[in-house]
């Protein structure tokens, strides 16, 4: 009997093991089960609109689904459509590749008021993810500040910092577009905790920030010397450290062109309050300092202004449908789900951001999933196959149904130049995979 594995969430890792598994054994069958209408995951929802070379990625998922082991149920979730017990019933194993897309929380006074929110808002907004259609952003102001010192800060602050028409060829969500038309914001603070050797930003989005032409970019040359000096003193510098210290100084030595539009990187600011009445009009950092290997607070605090706050501090997994999340993770020991008492939930596997937190780029999860299906098939070996043929009864969406969104969206960007325009409600969506 061949063995049938569904897999919960139709992203990057899902994509990766699907690709183990199809690698591995011939006969294996995979039927992913995703919460949106569309695949991809974080390629189509994560990923900024002006780094498309990353979306690439997507030609290999496509491929993945053409495969005719492969069967597509989107707009299906897991938990209100059915239960993990009936995917259990049903198939030899079950991958959760569910992701993590709950924002951390700064945990601060004032992280409620108006203009404070999460990337895990922001980022899906001007991506066009169909729950966050009508999320209002106001940028009316001149001033935003985005805590966090990763790539995804990094996508955020550059987002708002570039002009529209930087944009406008690609496929940002339309009302981003416009929301970013209409901004004023003029000046966008990406605000580290800790030093430039620190920081979780990876070297190529550093280096992006050279070629901006219409913002000029600053980088304090003097905090960047002091955290080059203090690397001298480590045993080891890592690559990627090394790497992003020379982007830094090389973005510290450009010479400002006094253009209207501004994105600084900070240092050493950690947020300890959200100022404002109802609305954002600021946030208080205590100034850090480095000593030794401690980073620790002066004791000094400095208000920077703000009329939008973004938080860009990570993010964690929601608990789907029972499943334990601990430390922000499906429960596991090297992708196998466990009990309480750290026993596998016999045919219970997770992958990606769900497995080992939300880190990595997309690629990381190429190796992590391959590694999972490895263990997961050791242990199929072990017990006879039990699978069934099940296809859901509910409206999901097929493979045909991802297929015409997908032409359709293509088609709407051909007049404009643009690699597709989304869409980017429920009703769109399914009306025009059911068409
Ligand atoms: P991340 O890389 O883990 O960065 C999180 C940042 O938040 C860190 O700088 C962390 O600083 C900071 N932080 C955490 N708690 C904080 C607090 N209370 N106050 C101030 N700062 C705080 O997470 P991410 O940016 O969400 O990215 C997630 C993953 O996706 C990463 O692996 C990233 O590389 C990847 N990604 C890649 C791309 C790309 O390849 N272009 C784009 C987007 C995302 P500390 O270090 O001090 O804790």
């Amino acid at each position: 009997m061949k063995t049938r594995v569904a897999i919960v969430g139709a992203g990057p890792a899902g994509f990766f093991a699907a690709q183990a598994i199809f690698a591995k054994d011939e006969t294996t069958t995979v039927d992913f089960f995703e919460k949106l209408p569309t695949p991809w995951g974080l390629v189509r929802s994560g990923v900024a609109p002006d780094h498309p070379k990353i979306r690439t990625v997507s030609k290999v998922f496509e491929k993945i689904l053409d495969d005719p082991r492969c069967r597509y149920f989107g707009n299906v979730e897991i938990g209100k459509d059915f239960s993990i017990s009936q995917l259990q019933e049903k198939y030899d194993a079950v991958i959760f590749a569910s992701g993590a897309d709950i924002g951390r929380k700064l945990g601060i006074p004032g992280e409620e008021l108006m203009g404070v929110h999460s990337a895990a808002e922001f980022v899906p907004w001007y991506n066009a993810h169909p729950d966050f259609a009508d999320f209002k952003v106001d940028l009316s102001g001149t001033h935003a500040i985005v805590i966090g010192a990763g790539n995804v800060a990094m996508d955020v602050g550059r987002l708002l910092a570039v002009t529209p028409d930087e944009l406008a060829s690609t496929d940002i969500a339309d009302h981003a577009l416009e929301a970013l038309r209409k901004s004023s914001i003029r000046k966008t603070m990406i605000v580290a905790r800790r030093g430039p050797e620190h920081a979780a930003f990876t070297s190529p989005e550093l280096r992006d920030l050279l070629d901006l032409e219409h913002t000029d970019v600053l980088v304090n040359a003097e905090l960047v010397q002091q955290a080059i000096d203090r690397t001298q003193t480590w045993e080891e510098i890592p690559k990627d450290v090394r790497q992003n210290l020379e982007a830094f100084q090389n973005l510290s030595s450009i010479v400002p062109q006094d253009r209207d539009r501004e994105l600084s990187i900070n240092f050493l600011l950690a947020p300890i309050e959200i100022l404002g009445d109802t609305k954002v009009s600021g946030v208080r950092f205590s100034i850090n300092k480095i000593e030794g290997a401690e980073v620790i607070p002066t004791g000094e605090t400095v208000d920077h202004p703000a009329d939008i706050v973004i938080s860009a501090v990570g993010y964690t997994s929601a608990a789907l449908d029972g499943l334990p999340v601990i430390n922000g993770k499906i429960r596991n020991i090297e992708g196998r789900i466990t009990d309480s008492d750290n026993n596998h939930i016999s045919g219970m596997y997770v992958v990606g951001w769900a497995k080992r937190g939300p880190s990595g780029v997309i690629g990381t999860n190429k190796n992590d999933a391959a590694l999972v299906v490895e263990r997961m098939f050791e242990d199929l070996a072990t017990v006879p196959s039990r699978g069934t043929e099940f296809t859901p009864e509910i409206g999901f969406v097929d493979l045909a149904g991802w297929r015409k969104i997908n032409e359709s969206e293509i088609a709407r960007g051909e007049s404009s130049g643009r690699p597709r325009v989304k869409f980017p409600t429920y009703e769109e969506l399914l009306s025009t995979a059911r068409s």
